[in-house]
């Protein structure tokens, strides 16, 4: 059942409880974008964590062919999510330290609507698994077994994750067995990805197979609505790369769009929400979070805790890879 007819049939089931301007507002579709209304040209673009020139390109296919923002990021992320030689996202994804690949993955889109899969394993499109939960059932989030089982009914195909190089790196890492998270890996990790369409309506995803060798069980930021992604279309997005726990406690990408809201560009925005991480943990010289924000003008903005974190943009104007300040100095 699509959730729209779902909570139209829950608002029936309780109309007495309900006042009739609820039950109005309830079925209201997406408000007409601000900008639109005040006739300001509206410029499609995509960007996304770290340096992905794949995924950028997919959604931006989408975007330029006219598609609507939701689209594009699902499609975009679904190119890392199934590149196996990215192992921090999908396929051939780092294992926790039993040798599980676990991932973690959400969705969220114009309307506020949101879908969330965590502790996923032998799927490799995660964020396809997101977007059903939003859109096929009444619920925001399903975990483990309850989300694969999900997915398999939806038909996604099952799936060994566990590549031979990742296995490989995991032995090697058992020889040791210290969970010490390596800041800025191969210059990436997590895929954040936040998109505008002709429309101006914002949409955002995020994927991850999660912190490398990391408890079996233990679910980050990244598909926690508000922490590794948030989107307020009438303000803007934000989401966020990096050690998770941090993420979580400062509910990080959730704070940026409110500063957003009070009138902070993306780039004061994404500061902010680092200052307050640094500001509460004086162990930050060991960990990296990196945030990447977008409002409804279409300005950008990054910041980081150590250099090195970058991020793509794919507008008009071009396809670059752009680095973000970062609170140490490189
Ligand atoms: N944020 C992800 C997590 O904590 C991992 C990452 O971005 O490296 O699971």
């Amino acid at each position: 059942m699509k959730r729209r007819k779902f909570l139209k049939n829950s608002a029936i089931g309780s109309a007495g409880m309900l006042s009739a301007p609820i039950i109005a507002s309830c079925n209201e579709t997406s408000k007409t974008t601000p900008l639109k209304e005040e006739g300001v040209k509206i410029k499609p673009l995509v960007v996304a964590t770290w340096n992905v020139p794949n995924a950028t390109a997919s959604a931006w296919g989408v975007l330029n062919a006219g598609g609507n923002a939701l689209d594009a990021v699902e499609k975009g992320v679904m190119e890392e999510e199934v590149d196996v030689s990215n192992q921090s996202v999908g396929k051939g994804g780092r294992p926790d330290r039993d040798g599980n690949v676990t991932l973690d993955a959400c969705i969220m889109d114009k309307n506020g609507e949101c879908g969330s899969v965590v502790y996923l394993q032998n799927i490799t499109h995660a964020i396809s698994v997101a977007r059903k939960v939003m859109e096929d059932t009444p619920h925001v989030m399903l975990a483990g077994l309850g989300a694969e089982q999900f997915a398999y009914e939806k038909g996604f195909p099952k799936e060994e994750l566990l590549t031979e190089k990742s296995k490989q790196d995991w032995l090697e890492w058992k020889k040791t067995s210290k969970y010490e998270p390596i800041i800025n890996i191969e210059n990436h990790d997590t895929i954040g990805m936040l998109a505008i369409d002709k429309n101006g309506d914002i949409s955002g995803a995020c994927t991850t197979s999660g912190m490398a060798y990391k408890i079996g069980g233990r679910v980050g930021d990244s598909p926690i609505i508000g922490s590794g992604l948030f989107v307020d279309n009438e303000i803007g997005g934000a989401t966020a790369t990096g050690v998770g726990e941090e993420v979580v406690k400062t509910v990080g990408s959730f704070l940026i769009v409110e500063l957003m809201r009070q009138g902070k560009s993306p780039q004061e925005a994404c500061e902010e929400a680092v200052n307050r991480i640094v500001s509460k943990n004086n162990n930050y010289k060991n960990f990296q979070v990196g945030y990447l924000a977008i409002n409804k003008k279409g300005e950008t903005g990054s910041y980081c805790i150590q250099s090195g974190f970058t991020y793509r943009k794919y507008s008009e104007e071009g396809h670059i890879n752009i680095p973000s300040g970062s609170f140490i100095p490189s």
